[in-house]
């Protein structure tokens, strides 16, 4: 293990001041894991005799997160780190916290925890992995296991049976057959976890590696189900071959998640609900399936899972965005040049762009939209897309217009023709008005 650089010679600093007063301490968790797979780890974490007290008067800048739980957060060099008493925990009541904890030995430490893999330690002094339940060999046979008696282990914190298809899909490893069977005996007791949690896991799942194996995995446990019963009903749903060789709604919901690397949490949302309205409009007409206004239904689908699940109003938002307008990118090489520069100056716009790639990498594969977006891009660069419109309201009432509901459209008008370069000055814009306030289109 490099204990010399980033948060690990950070880490070992920590733990180093802490044997100087006496107190064993090891990395706990993750991190071991993996340190051991040579895997990136995301964060450090301490275990040590040590209790909350002595911890604050060992360090400067201690933030005490869980003094009841014995958890603390040492800040060193700007980045937090956890450091926690050993601990076993008294019996759980809710089905997520225990009752108490108890400040206890390593061993029993590393027995709280959920799964082999996680339940590891090492000493950065002995250079040494410290395994009290047999996570070492776990990792070298590709294996979630839970500690001790799955049934009791799931019972106690259900938000395991979400974390046991994280570690599955983003390490790549199977989940043990006792561990599996009672994760699927379980799966329906995840609505006791509150949506918050459910949420922060299901965003790790869908934004890590090994997103599409982890979405197989909450279907095939009865998770899906539970907690997002609108991305099971997209099994079975047939779409037309030709457009879809890939199969079904919920294959190609799966190819795209497997399709984004490292992606924000609002793109893998997108990716996830983007055709969450097509098991509701399916329809075959004249020998074709159709799946008509399914973006449109979509994008409120999508508005009413995501406030279940608690996501911010912005990300909400984002996500909505993508998903109804993810079929506008079949008219974009139609679309006037007006409409397309704001298409394409929408803050949005990005995310929607990458959604539509991997949406069409993961079904007839062409990419004839995006390549001419792309193209329009580089046109575009030297361009101010959002130029301060040549006419307002203002101007309209000028030239003698009645204020009211005709006026927006008129202005949009006038603002796509002043996008696509028609009127040099504001002049011309307001002449162009006059003239078309004087003789109306027919409608
Ligand atoms: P990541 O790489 O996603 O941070 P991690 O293994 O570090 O994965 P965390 O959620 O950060 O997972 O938790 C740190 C450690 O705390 C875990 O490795 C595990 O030992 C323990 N742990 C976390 N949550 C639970 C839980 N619900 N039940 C039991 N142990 C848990
Ligand atoms: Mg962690």
């Amino acid at each position: 293990m490099n204990l010399t650089q980033g948060r690990a010679r950070i880490a070992t600093s920590i733990a180093e001041r802490l044997h100087q007063n006496g107190h064993t301490a090891y990395f706990a968790g993750g991190c071991v894991r993996d340190q051991i797979m040579n895997r990136e780890a995301h964060d450090f974490d301490i275990a040590t005799t040590a209790t909350p007290d002595i911890v604050e008067k060992i360090f400067p800048k201690v933030v005490p997160v869980g003094r009841q739980f014995g958890v603390m957060i040492v800040v060193e060099e700007g980045i937090p780190f956890e450091v926690a008493t050993f601990r076993s925990e008294a019996a759980y009541l809710d089905g997520r916290h225990p009752s108490k904890v108890i400040f206890s030995r390593p061993e029993e430490d590393a027995r709280r925890r959920d799964f082999t893999v996680n339940g590891l330690f090492y000493d950065p002094f002995a250079r040494k992995v410290v395994d009290f339940v047999g996570g070492q060999e776990d990792i070298q046979r590709k294996v979630i296991r839970a500690i001790g008696h799955p049934e009791e282990r799931f019972e106690e914190d259900k938000l395991r049976l979400l974390r046991a298809i994280r570690f599955s899909a983003n390490l790549g490893f199977e989940i043990e057959e006792k561990t599996w069977k009672s994760l699927k005996a379980h799966a329906a007791k995840i609505t006791q976890v509150s949506p918050e949690r459910i949420r922060e896991e299901l965003v790790k799942i869908f934004t890590r590696p090994g997103a599409g194996n982890g979405f197989l995995l909450l279907s095939e446990s009865g998770l899906m189900k539970e907690v997002l019963p609108e991305i099971e009903a997209m099994k079975g749903v047939q779409q037309q071959p030709d457009f879809h060789p890939e199969g079904d709604v919920f294959i190609h919901t799966k190819m795209l998640l497997d399709r984004l690397q490292h992606p924000s949490a609002t793109l893998a949302l997108s990716a996830l609900l983007h055709d969450v309205g097509k098991p509701k409009t399916f329809a075959v007409r004249e020998g074709k399936i159709t799946f008509y206004e399914h973006a449109p239904l979509g994008a409120a689908m999508a508005r009413e899972i995501l406030k279940r699940l608690r996501f911010s109003n912005q990300e909400t938002d984002s996500i909505c965005e993508s998903v109804a307008n993810h079929m506008k990118f079949a008219d974009v090489q139609r679309m006037r040049s007006g409409k397309l520069k704001q298409f394409v100056s929408r803050p949005n716009f990005q995310e929607e762009l990458e959604l539509h790639k991997v949406d069409c990498q993961s079904s007839h594969g062409m990419l004839d939209h995006y390549e001419f977006l792309k193209k329009k891009l580089v046109e575009f660069a030297h361009e101010d897309l959002k130029p301060k419109p040549l006419v307002n309201g203002n101007d309209l009432i000028a030239l003698g217009m009645k204020p009211g509901p005709a006026m927006k459209p008129l202005l949009e008008e006038i603002y796509e023709l002043q996008l696509e370069g028609k009127f040099k000055s504001q002049e011309e814009a307001l002449r162009w008005v006059r003239g078309r306030l004087e003789s109306p289109p027919k409608v």
